[in-house]
């Protein structure tokens, strides 16, 4: 993970989570405790409390990143560079993509993945486990 994203995601973490003292089991919006004075402070989030915030960037992450679907956005991408969507064979009309797909599985997969490495690379999406999902 790049830093300027860490750094971005741990701005998000701290304004979805509030300061919390476990001691005397409250929030202290201030960042200190009103009743202890402790500015020792874990992190809450609606669901639990704990130290750092590594972890609300995990429960960000899990509950609101929307994964993207590469395959229909370079599916989209092929579709506007091709002069005509559809084929025509004999007296059969045939989806271009869909035949391209069809007839080289192989090369349309390693198309594919240049096309989100691409993609990564200018930063318009982002794997957070080397590619597996994005
Ligand atoms: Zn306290």
């Amino acid at each position: 993970m790049n830093s300027d994203l860490k750094s971005k995601l741990e701005i998000l973490a701290s304004n979805y989570s509030k300061p919390f003292c476990y001691s005397c089991y409250q929030v202290c919006p201030t960042g200190r405790c009103q009743s202890c004075g402790s500015d020792d402070l874990m992190r809450s989030t609606p669901n639990g409390c704990e130290y750092g915030l590594d972890w609300v960037i995990n429960e960000i992450l899990n509950e609101k990143l929307v994964p993207v679907n590469t395959e229909e956005a370079f599916e989209e991408s092929v579709r506007s560079t091709l002069e005509k969507e559809t084929v025509t064979i004999g007296w059969m009309s045939f989806d271009a993509v869909t035949i391209m797909k069809e007839l080289d599985p192989i090369s349309w997969k390693i198309a594919k993945s240049e096309y989100e490495t691409i993609e990564e690379s200018e930063g318009n999406i982002v794997s957070f486990d080397n590619g597996s999902t994005y």
